[in-house]
């Protein structure tokens, strides 16, 4: 539970989260408090926009249409990695959706299904609209996602929320598929696999980009290509529910098995068939053990008969 943020705290911490951001219009006093409350706050909620073409979107999530005014959103996600403002305050983009969900996100313990339409989720959620067709074909450019973890965690940082105060469209009204599609180099848009991603930059200072967090190697690097990345289980508390990546090996295994198309499996599933092969191998050597008790049996009946007949 908060009270929200103002416009120039809250420009502040996604600058210092290191987001790009645009400042659309008069932003900064658009919104809906003249139609409900606004607040407390207690959540971000990711959407797609089902549409393309970023100035376009970024107009149409500022003006909204003639059915559902403006502001859509407070911030919109364009592909080129660009985080354009375009409300601040009660803004129509969470509609109705589950007081149990609420609840969780207040409690930031796991999510239940979302299965009730009584809570006006606009006074409650920060919203980012992602620019996607939500087609399940249109990519998630790296850099567009990548900043969509940026604002996620800039407000629960801000806040002192955890990654759990992080929920999707489609985990907070029943019939939403929001956020959906394909990210690059990630698979499908995963809601656990994102609030994974926040809560790896909330675990470093706001500054922080991935992958620099090491010193660079003293050493030029080594011509021949580096070895392939070993699957890493995330740190901390892992859940049967996270996601895991597969390591080549398994995919060349079973390239056709349709669970492992965009080369990820949760922990239960793995810990699942890890327990099911080794189970496997050794009753393999049980009965190979068996068969080498019977042949030295043989053998001794043979050598006995050989010796009585000399
Ligand atoms: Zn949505």
């Amino acid at each position: 539970m908060a009270t929200p943020l103002t416009a120039a705290t809250l420009l502040a911490a996604l600058r210092a989260e290191g987001c790009k951001v645009v400042e659309h219009r008069s932003w900064r006093t658009h919104n809906r408090n003249h139609k409900g409350p606004w607040g407390p706050v207690n959540g971000v909620m990711i959407h797609h926009t089902v549409s393309s073409g970023e100035d376009s979107s970024v107009a149409l999530c500022y003006n909204g249409h003639a059915s559902l005014p403006g502001p859509l959103c407070h911030t919109v996600g364009g592909k080129s990695g660009q985080l354009y403002m375009v409300g601040h305050g009660r803004a129509n983009h969470a509609g109705s959706g589950d007081d149990d969900v609420l609840r969780a996100v207040v409690n930031e313990t796991g999510l239940p299904a979302d299965n009730e339409t009584n809570t006006d989720g606009n006074r409650h959620f920060y919203g980012l609209e992602i620019v996607n067709l939500g087609n399940g074909k249109d990519t998630y450019p790296a850099v567009q996602y990548e900043a969509a973890v940026r604002w996620a965690a800039a407000l629960c940082r801000a806040h002192g929320w955890a990654a759990e105060s992080v929920i999707g469209h489609k985990e907070w009204q029943p019939g939403k598929i929001d956020p959906h599609g394909p990210v690059e180099g990630r698979g499908s848009f995963d809601m656990n696999v994102f609030r994974r991603d926040v809560a790896e930059r909330l675990k470093h200072p706001a500054n922080w980009s991935p992958g620099t967090s090491t010193p660079a190697p003293s050493k030029p690097a080594p011509s021949k290509p580096a070895p392939a990345p070993t699957p890493t289980l995330p740190e901390g508390d892992v859940k049967l529910s996270d996601q895991i990546a597969l390591g080549d090996w398994v995919k060349k295994q079973w390239p056709t098995d349709k669970g492992l198309t965009d080369g990820r499996i949760t922990v239960n599933t793995a810990l699942g068939s890890g327990y099911a092969h080794s189970r496997r191998a050794a009753e393999a050597s049980d009965e190979i053990l068996k068969q080498l008790e019977a042949l030295r049996s043989e053998v001794a009946q043979v050598r006995a008969a050989i010796t009585k007949g000399a």
